[in-house]
């Protein structure tokens, strides 16, 4: 880059930055740049066009074309050059336009005697603000130093609307982050909730776009990324073992050791950015190409250096985390992604969660499942959106949250949030009513639970008791492999909450979707068939071991009730029964009291199991069916895909002809059995449960009203035969008949 061009760019960013300092109104600023940067740039033409709404642009201020177009042209997404350009994300620059593909001729423009075009995408974080565009009757390319040259324009440009520079009439000009936004997201965890934003990482501002003196910028940005070495390499010297996130750390040395991502900034800075104008820079070129990239390796290191960006912009601006301002009362937390630790230290102060990343399966979901906290995940955009304190309404039965609402949505959400009040109200008035259906048959509604902060639903939601208590949790929101005593405590803490209800215990299930942090990730091709739950617990015992031990000092002479997951063949039973055995005889030899009553059960998640030997259903002391997993092998459709996994339905008769057996062969040994996959708590599939012979279901505290209220209307004995029918006749899933009977209930 030549001297002269540099010097030019910083008198262009100058004067762009006394724009910005005089009182104007923004439509004049926008006249104004347009002017400059078409007379510093020597051409006829600069114009600026700006999204009016999400599909189209309009010219907003143009020095050169018709002065009567401004406001009036506007164009779709992908529409002309300009269209072209906005939606790429990508400069087009030629010396013959008309001839481009794409080009669009606009008459009320005069626009045509222009050969010469170069167009740039004003973007800010990956978030598309508009266009900016210059052309010239003489038909040449524009060279690399003035394409850039308008690159940094356009960057500042997208700081300056950032900032409401240029707020003035029409939508083209509307303030930022006012409108209201609906996000179209995926279901993390149902309910809804209203509240106002909480932005777990606060956007850094800055200010000071353009600065005079390059070399200070430039010592600056240095001594930034020095500072920013240092940090990274303190973090990887600390964090040995942790396969994951010394992967991590490594990219981040690398990209803060990396000369091109150094020089491009040093460039930026010659041209008269500040330091962190030009840091901010580098990232939004870097998000504008994660928007792009589909190879998902890639993705992840375009993160690492969004991420490193933003840690070296805190270092620049000296803004940290805490910002100053205040949690508001109902927050509603909006994050790119969270881990599950940091989750629970907000913990149930929050009313609702909206992540542009995340997954149903995700750690986070987990633990805001347990929390029965309202989740959106995959929310576009929502990070770029969302001001800290901004009126937000989360619906998570649809997987949509609206920013900002306006009057007709927030009252037709009340209504929403009212209706289910008063469900709940209902639900609370038969909580201590035994779930006894119309026809006199007991259910027993239990609760599925994996956290200390599940517990105090146990008195509120009326379950009976702990169905499934999923130990993992406590393994997978550490960072480090817990120890038996802390375990024993945690166990103990439950038991001791539970007031002699029992609670069982599943040992640890992990592998397939549910990896720990902290343990060496198996590469395996089809991990929810692979390495997971007791196939891991039996090849590598000393986990379990631990974990029988702990268990067995927390019940302290008290009842225990153990279960083993995902048992696929009656000798895994065994062995892991061996393995209690073995522990109770090593505690009464250290002298600890053993459980005065020790039920050792087993999860039924595979189909195999349904068809062990009767002496197997004669020995397990009880069975638990993981609908979850038994339904993905059942249909082969894998629980955690989005594109089969709500292909089959529940309430097919194949699988609940399958179920019925497995209940047949409990009868004829008497062995309990009950059902604790999330089907359980979806009220009519726990209502079919219950009419094919299953007395025992265990589901996510908040279904248990809902669940028992539909179970007391029904006769159980009708709902039989509605399905039997459904069956003879030949329907493939019984679920509109059983529709049809509640539809005809009094
Ligand atoms: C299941 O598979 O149904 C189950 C309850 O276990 P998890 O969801 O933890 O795999
Ligand atoms: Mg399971």
């Amino acid at each position: 880059m030549s001297d002269r061009a540099e010097s030019e760019s910083r008198k262009l960013l100058g004067r762009l930055r006394d724009t910005m300092a005089e009182e104007a109104a923004g439509q004049e600023r926008l006249d104004k740049i347009t002017h400059l940067t078409a007379d510093s740039m020597g051409t006829e033409v600069c114009s600026i066009y700006l999204f009016r709404d999400e599909n189209t642009l309009e010219l907003c201020a143009t020095q050169g074309l018709n002065p009567d177009a401004v406001h009036e042209t506007r164009m779709k997404l992908g529409e002309g050059l300009v269209g072209r350009v906005a939606r790429s994300g990508k400069v087009i620059n030629t010396a013959d336009a008309p001839s481009e593909a794409g080009f669009r001729y606009m008459p009320e423009t005069g626009e045509e005697v222009f050969s010469s075009f170069l167009g740039v995408p004003i973007q800010r974080l990956g978030e598309k603000l508009g266009v900016l565009v210059v052309q010239s009757r003489e038909a040449r390319e524009f060279t690399a130093d003035e394409v850039y040259a308008i690159e940094v324009v356009a960057m500042v440009l997208a700081e300056m609307a950032e900032l409401g520079a240029f707020v003035g009439e029409g939508a083209a000009l509307t303030r930022r982050h006012t409108q209201p936004v609906l996000l179209r997201g995926t279901t993390g965890q149902e309910g809804t909730a209203e509240g106002h934003v909480w932005l777990h990482e606060p956007r850094v501002v800055v200010t000071n776009l353009v600065a005079d003196d390059p070399a200070r910028e430039r010592e600056r940005l240095q001594q930034a990324v020095e500072t920013l070495r240092v940090s990274v390499d303190e973090l990887l010297a600390g964090a040995s073992g942790d396969a994951d996130q010394v992967q991590v750390l490594e990219a981040y040395r690398m990209f803060a050791n990396s000369k091109g991502w150094m020089r491009r900034m040093e460039e930026d800075i010659a041209r008269g950015l500040s330091a962190e104008a030009a840091v901010e820079k580098e990232q939004s070129a870097a998000r504008a190409r994660m928007s792009q990239v589909t190879d998902a390796y890639l993705r992840e290191r375009l993160q690492d250096l969004d991420d490193l960006s933003n840690r070296l912009l805190r270092i620049l601006t000296g803004q940290g985390n805490a910002t100053g301002s205040e949690m508001p009362a109902d927050p509603i937390l909006v994050a790119r992604n969270i881990g599950p630790g940091e989750l629970l230290e907000y913990g149930r102060k929050l009313r609702g969660i909206v992540l542009e990343e995340g997954s149903v399966g995700s750690h986070a979901a987990i633990v805001a499942r347990a929390l029965a906290i309202p989740l959106v995940i995959h929310a576009p955009r929502v990070t770029n959106e969302a001001l800290n304190g901004d009126h937000i309404m989360v619906d998570g039965d649809q997987g949509i949250a609206h920013l900002r609402p306006d009057d007709t949505v927030v009252t037709a959400f009340r209504d929403k949030i009212a209706m289910q009040e008063k469900a709940l109200e209902r639900y609370a008035s038969i909580r201590d009513r035994p779930a006894m259906s119309a026809c006199g048959t007991r259910v027993t509604l239990l609760m599925n639970a994996g956290l200390m902060a599940d517990l105090p639903s146990l008195e509120g939601s009326g379950a009976e008791g702990v169905g499934l208590f999923r130990t993992e949790l406590q393994f997978l929101v550490r960072n480090q492999m817990p120890r038996r005593t802390e375990l024993a405590d945690i166990y103990a803490r439950v038991i001791d909450a539970a007031k002699g209800k029992r609670v069982v215990f599943r040992t640890l299930d992990i592998g397939s979707d549910k990896v720990l942090p902290y343990m060496k990730p198996n590469d395996e091709p089809n991990p929810a068939l692979g390495w997971r739950a007791i196939r891991v617990g039996l090849d590598k015992p000393g986990v379990m071991r631990m974990q029988l031990q702990a268990l067995i000092r927390a019940a302290n002479g008290q009842a225990l009730s153990i279960m083993f997951p995902f048992i696929a063949q009656y000798d895994e039973f065994r062995l892991a029964r061996v393995e209690v055995d073995k522990a109770i005889a090593r505690e009464k030899r250290l002298g600890h009291k053993i459980p005065s009553k020790l039920e050792i059960g087993a999860m039924l998640e595979t189909p195999s199991l349904a068809y062990a030997s009767r002496k197997f259903f004669e020995e397990v002391e009880f069975l638990s069916i993981g609908g979850n997993d038994l339904k993905q092998f059942f249909f082969a459709a894998d629980r955690e895909n989005e594109r089969v996994r709500r292909r089959y339905d529940t309430l097919n008769v194949s699988f609940l002809s399958f179920l019925e057996g497995i209940v047949q062969r409990c009868e004829e040994t008497g062995t309990p059995l009950s059902f604790c996959g999330e089907d359980a708590g979806r009220p009519i599939e726990a209502l079919c449960l219950a009419a094919i012979g299953l007395r025992t279901l265990s589901m996510r505290p908040a279904s248990i009203g809902p669940v028992k209220s539909l179970l007391i209307r029904c006769r159980l004995d009708e709902v039989r035969a509605v399905i039997h029918d459904a069956r003879d006749r030949g329907e493939q899933s019984v679920r509109p008949a059983v529709m049809d009977y509640l539809q005809n209930l009094p």
